[in-house]
């Protein structure tokens, strides 16, 4: 019998039996494969399923979506962070139709070249969508892994990268790369947990070496914790005639060309109310005063934590009534309802949805 048949026919019996309900595992369709691994590469599967119906009714196929606007497309992304994601799809939808007659190639070395595909994304799709016998890890795999084979490298350590990539080849049943991958992502989504690992109900506690030697707690070796570092920030809305003031983020950060309040990060032995004054003037020229502190918004990211001081603001008498722009590419003044219209990043969302919750009087101008 070759190495590893029990293993491969123990996971795949229990993918068979367990695996989830998932919109893109009816028919596999390379689009519906690619955006759902682009929505999952740093989302939780809960979430990306939600996400994904939405996108599925909107952009139905390559050319509806390689037609849209960024605007759209990243209105449609928002909520689901990291928006370089978004914005590569766009690119790659575009592309695909001038250069592949609008369909992702099969071909791992064409998938690759593609914005936005790393080795994870391509091997994903290569294997999911067209069943072809390439090997796929992530974070769940990586973690399966250091378990079954009691790996005590570093995680992301050149050598467990390495090993982890020559493991997932080496146990990889052939013309079953479609179910084995995905096995493999399901059972560490499901079973083999980054905490309290649900072994006695796992298909592979017979072939796991850190089950066997007691050593479960101590694989993947925990990584030394980074420290969560603050940060805190204050931003405005400013009201003018009724409508709000917005601006659109230059387009190559990490929150490039999602619209805005604007603001930015209190100096030291600077108020929250004297950064928003300060901000404004320095990113619009426009010279406002607090009218109100509306509410503080704490959004964690995975390094940062970010307090953000929000208040109302409106034009100092003497201020121009036209913005001069200096840290944003395009603006608007647009009206509370119309906030809906604008993809925005999550602080900023949560002020949103704070004065709807709140029924400010703001959100009846
Ligand atoms: S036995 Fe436990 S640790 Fe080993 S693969 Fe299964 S769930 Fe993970």
């Amino acid at each position: 019998m070759p190495p590893h048949t029990d293993l491969q026919q123990a996971l795949l019996n229990w993918f068979d039996q367990n695996q989830r309900e998932l919109p893109w595992r009816h028919g596999y369709s390379p689009y519906q494969v690619w955006i759902s691994e682009i929505m999952l590469q740093q989302t939780q599967m809960d979430r990306v399923a939600l996400f994904f119906s939405r996108w599925m009714e909107t952009f139905p196929d390559i050319n509806t979506l390689s037609r849209a606007s960024e605007t759209h497309v990243l209105k449609l992304w928002e909520g689901l962070g990291y928006y370089s994601r978004a914005r590569n799809i766009l690119k790659t939808a575009k592309l695909l139709v001038a250069e592949h007659q609008g369909k992702i190639p099969d071909d791992h070395r064409q998938l690759l070249a593609l914005p936005g595909i790393g080795p994870y994304t391509a091997g994903a799709i290569a294997s999911i969508a067209f069943n072809q016998n390439v090997p796929v890890v992530d974070a769940n795999i990586e973690r399966i892994f250091a378990r079954i084979f009691n790996s005590d490298l570093i995680p992301g350590s050149t050598e467990a990268r390495r090993l982890n990539w020559e493991k997932a080849e080496e146990i990889l049943p052939k013309n079953h790369a479609r179910e084995f991958n995905q096995a493999l992502m399901e059972l560490g989504a499901l079973i083999c947990k980054p905490k309290k690992p649900l072994c006695t109900s796992c298909p592979l506690v017979s072939h796991c070496l850190a089950f066997k030697y007691d050593l479960v707690p101590e694989r993947p070796v925990p990584k030394k914790s980074k420290a969560i570092i603050p940060i805190d920030m204050a931003t405005g809305i400013l009201l003018h005639h009724g409508m709000l003031f917005i601006q659109q983020r230059l387009p190559d950060d990490v929150w490039g060309s999602l619209w805005e309040f604007p603001g930015g990060r209190i100096e030291r032995n600077e108020t929250p109310e004297q950064t928003v004054v300060r901000e404004f003037f320095e990113e619009t020229e426009f010279n406002v005063m607090i009218k109100e502190k509306l509410t503080t918004t704490i959004h964690h990211y995975t390094r940062y934590k970010v307090t953000l001081h929000c208040f109302l603001l409106r034009l100092q008498q003497n201020s121009a009534s036209n913005p001069t722009l200096h840290a944003a590419q395009d603006f608007n003044w647009v009206s509370f309802e119309d906030l809906q219209k604008y993809a925005f990043p999550a602080g900023h969302r949560k002020l949103i949805s704070y004065l709807e919750n709140i029924r400010h009087p703001l959100t009846h101008h």
